[in-house]
């Protein structure tokens, strides 16, 4: 199981859970029958407190409380090796009666909530989509994107997977973590919540896609194909 928390850097806190599975584990920690054995470690390796090691820019000492926001916190990979991207809320659905045209889900979470891949796969796609729609010039991504006047997804990802699948994030705060060309792991940070491109506010706008078709065609609603995937979204507990 995998907890992120924040200082100055990104940091990583790895629960030790043993033979224990984590979700008991977790609900166990929960009712207060065990305690986690927490090992502090930033990009993989463990993080030197002794002396002016690496840990000090982080500004925690050896034991100090962490904050791990919730919206940041999830339960780990599903046995088909899915994860939600981000654990929050779905505030809209997949073409809706309100909303026919709106090709994925909107997943509520604050600006710079961590945002990571749902599986394993290669990045296709990564930059920057957001046009103003009164001339067809450049709105740009490092300002907001307005809900009237912008479209396009702003900064977003694209991953192809195993399976000729492509999940899409869109709307995020600042150019994505991953470039064209990588392969990035299930749960691998992609980049943080904004609200770039066609938006009205700080979310998640997540699509998936079928049959290596980006385009309207292939997409799939993403509630049901990851409930299918053991990942269901809004919520692991
Ligand atoms: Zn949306």
């Amino acid at each position: 199981m995998f907890w992120r928390a924040y200082g100055c850097h990104v940091i990583t806190l790895e629960i030790m859970s043993g033979s224990i599975r984590p979700v008991l584990l977790a609900v166990l920690v929960l009712l207060g029958l065990t305690a986690p054995q927490l090992r502090l470690v930033s990009d993989g390796a463990p993080l030197d407190w002794s002396g002016t090691g690496t840990g000090g820019s982080d500004g925690l000492s050896p034991g100090a409380p962490l904050y791990v926001p919730p919206a940041i916190a999830h339960g780990g990979d599903s046995a088909q090796g899915w994860t939600q991207p981000l654990d929050a809320p779905v505030v809209s659905g997949f073409r809706t009666f309100e909303r026919p045209g709106h090709d994925g889900v909107d997943l509520a979470a604050s600006r710079y909530t961590p945002i990571v891949a749902a599986a394993s796969g290669t990045v296709i796609s990564s930059y920057c989509d957001a046009i103003d729609v009164r001339d067809g010039s450049a709105w740009g991504c490092y300002r907001d994107g307005d809900p009237n006047l912008t479209s396009g997804c702003g900064w977003h990802v694209d991953i192809i997977h195993s399976g000729q699948e492509i999940t899409r994030y869109c709307h995020m705060v600042s150019q994505p973590l991953v470039s064209v060309g990588d392969f990035v792991s299930t749960g691998q940070e992609l980049g943080q919540v904004g609200s770039t491109g066609n938006s009205s506010g700080p979310h998640l706008h997540f699509e998936v896609h079928v049959n290596g078709d980006p385009g309207s065609g292939g997409a799939v609603d993403p509630e049901t194909w990851m409930s299918d995937r053991g990942a269901p979204l809004g919520g692991w507990w």
